[in-house]
């Protein structure tokens, strides 16, 4: 277990390399003025966008990640943070010039609070050719401390003269997939499929018999809901334990079970945290 993988509070989708890497980047760099996050798992793009955000404004972060609780971290999850701009694709005519315009205006003027300003800009290829345009023009001179997140399911549709200026970051499903020995495997499925039946978590707890075990089935259960998430977003049905659950629900799970395997990494008592979660998150499963 000398792997960490604490970038998950980063957006709730922890496991992934790809976020491996942004996490470092965003630590180690200056950061690119554009950056695309490119795969499946729409929402889980959108999510991780926002965690970038938050990265960017924490004023608690730690070494490995934002807080979550300071006032610019909870301004941004709820969308209302004057300085950092969300647009969600609506799912009908794609992102228009008007939209783009308006993005583009608010992201000249100085930031309100500063020192940044970030533009969070989802399934960017529905740009119409027009906003793409108009959208380069920033993107050639983003001033001082502006950022553009772009998310896209389908990075062969975005403008070739948008996609140079940005650096790209590749999420694929099969870098989730987590390999556990099969006899790992079976016990986990058997006392995850037995807690969320019994809603005996003290049980479950207990079944896991050291800390690095515990970190482990915590990581086994951010692959089961983030494969069902996938399953869910593309359309595919799924037999997954989750999967009564709703994309947005799934992805709430998954932060809660990323930022517990954080803390779990500094505290010793394993077992009640884990069974804390579990009658938290999954007693209506
Ligand atoms: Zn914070």
């Amino acid at each position: 277990m000398e792997k960490t993988r604490t970038i998950g509070a980063l957006g709730g989708v922890g496991c992934l390399p790809v976020q491996e890497r942004l996490w470092r980047y965003l630590k180690s760099q200056r950061i690119h003025p554009a950056l695309l996050l490119v795969g499946p798992g729409k929402e889980v793009k959108y999510q991780v966008a926002k965690g970038m955000a938050k990265f960017l404004f924490c004023r608690e972060k730690s070494k490995n990640a934002f807080c979550g609780e300071c006032n610019n971290c909870k301004r941004i999850e709820k969308e209302i943070h004057p300085d950092v701009f969300l647009f969600k694709e609506d799912g009908e005519e794609g992102l228009k010039i008007e939209v783009i315009r308006e993005m583009i205006g608010q992201m000249r003027v100085s930031p309100i609070e500063g020192p940044h300003k970030i533009c969070v800009i989802e399934e960017a290829h529905r740009m119409n050719s027009a906003a793409a345009n108009a959208f380069l023009k920033t993107l050639e001179e983003p001033g001082e401390g502006r950022y553009f997140v772009l998310t896209s399911s389908q990075s062969g549709s975005i403008l070739p003269t948008v996609l140079s200026r940005c650096i790209e970051f590749t999420f694929r499903p099969e870098d989730d997939e987590l390999t556990l020995s099969p006899e790992l495997d079976k016990k986990f499925r058997e006392i995850l499929l037995a807690a969320l039946e019994t809603k005996n978590f003290s049980h479950l707890t207990s079944a896991l018999v050291e800390k690095d075990e515990a970190l482990i089935f915590l990581q086994f259960l951010q692959s089961e809901i983030y494969q069902c998430l996938l399953a869910k977003e593309s359309g595919k049905t799924t037999n997954s334990v989750f999967r009564s659950l709703q994309p947005h629900d799934l992805t709430m799970k998954f932060d809660s079970v990323v930022t517990l395997e954080g803390q779990l990494r500094s505290n010793a008592n394993y077992g009640l945290m884990i069974e804390s979660l579990m009658r938290q998150q999954f007693s209506g499963v």
